[in-house]
């Protein structure tokens, strides 16, 4: 068989790969599926909420090599729902199926050293940081930085995992004692005064579009609401969308890339982390936009022109969570301004995203209201 031509947009009917199973997998599939696409999705858990809703399946461990050459030879691209894939099942794929976005993206977005010096090149500025390996280095790291700051494992943190707050010069050896013997980096604390997130979409020939920033707000370390579009001067919101642009344009990525950004009280903002895939703090693209961040990711990395960025509503997502989320869902699905989506999962443990709300409002409305009547109880 001809492999097919890499640089043309997929046929009607190909497959496209998933590595992980989880609702990014899921929502992923969906919108390949309206678009008219099949996915097989490679995961190691069985009944993942991606499979459910996928033409195929294969369960098998990143490290499989086996399974994976199988996987590469009946896909006819490849993509991610989550950037810590490990660099062997990358190299197991690569040169057998056309890999979106590529290891450059995924290399970076897996290590904050990595990640802070892309972000400096790129021009987007970030909070003082130093690579700390030994208890002298985050010694001399904190001479210069001050406190307080945060120290961070440079691989495998999400959610606040793998992370200290450093308040008082006595709280460095017990974090460090924690978090070692991994590598580490210190970053200086940033003063927010509110966690801003935009996402871009970048097409196979190079096109680029932003959706809105917005703003988030965390709970337990886990994200528990956005507010689309932020509540921003133009300017600063411009400036939002400017920075992920650079970041999906300096990455040369193909798909969508999601920026974390802090806000400072003076109007300026900080990068903190960027997510070469669909990211949570963009679902409210699903009911508030007529092409998601979903369909925007399937359609660049099947090739097709990307889809119309443009916000026909305002929206306010919150994350469905553990057992508190699975007793809110009933009364979600009774509401009329909401649109709810659960994503399959087998157990609702604490701390577990089970689905997400969207809360709909007029178009504008968002900047009249405070958090609670932006909500209204969702
Ligand atoms: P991260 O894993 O880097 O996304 O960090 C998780 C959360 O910790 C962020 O959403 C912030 O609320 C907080 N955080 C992380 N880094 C800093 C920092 N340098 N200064 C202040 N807060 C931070």
């Amino acid at each position: 068989m001809t492999p097919p031509d890499a640089a043309q947009p997929l046929a009607l009917g190909a497959t496209i790969g998933i590595l992980g199973g989880g609702q990014l997998g899921r929502m992923s599939a969906m919108a390949a599926a309206r678009l008219g696409f099949r996915c097989h999705i490679y995961a190691p858990e069985a009944d993942s909420p991606a499979m459910q809703v996928s033409a195929a399946a294969t369960v098998a461990g990143y490290e499989d090599v086996a399974a994976l050459h199988r996987f590469a030879a009946a896909v006819d691209v490849v993509t991610y729902e989550f950037e810590n894939v490990p660099a062997a099942t990358l190299a197991a794929l690569e040169g057998r199926v056309p890999c979106r976005p590529g290891p450059r993206a995924l290399a970076i977005c897996q290590d904050r050293l990595a990640e802070k010096q892309f972000l400096t090149e790129a021009g987007v500025p970030v909070a003082p940081w130093r690579a700390v390996t030994s208890e002298a280095e985050l010694t001399a790291a904190l001479a210069e930085i001050g406190l307080p700051a945060v120290l961070k494992t440079t691989r495998l943190g999400y959610d606040g995992r793998g992370q200290a707050a450093l308040r008082r010069p006595e709280d460095a050896a017990p974090a460090f004692a924690r978090l070692s013997p991994k590598p580490l980096i210190l970053e200086a604390f940033v003063p927010f005064s509110a966690e801003i997130s935009a996402i871009a979409a970048r097409g196979l020939d190079g096109q680029l579009a932003t959706y809105d920033a917005v703003e988030n707000r965390h709970r337990h370390h886990i994200l528990d609401l956005s507010f689309a579009p932020a509540r921003l001067p133009p300017a600063v919101a411009g400036a939002a969308r400017a920075n992920v642009a650079k970041v999906a344009a300096a990455l040369e990525l193909v798909g969508i890339v999601a920026l974390e950004m802090f806000l400072l009280p003076d109007g300026s903002l900080l990068g903190n982390e960027i997510a070469p895939r669909p990211h949570n703090s963009g679902h409210w693209t699903m009911d508030a936009c007529s092409c998601s961040q979903f369909e925007q990711h399937i359609r660049a990395v099947a090739g097709l022109p990307l889809g119309p960025v443009t916000r026909h509503c305002d929206a306010v997502m919150r994350n469905l969570v553990g057992p508190e989320g699975l007793a809110a869902w009933p009364g979600l699905l009774a509401r009329g301004d909401v649109v709810a989506h659960w994503y399959g999962k087998a157990e609702a443990q604490p701390g577990r995203k089970l689905g997400h709300a969207n809360r709909l409002l007029a178009h504008g409305a968002l900047a009249g209201l405070d958090d609670a009547s932006a909500c209204d109880g969702i």
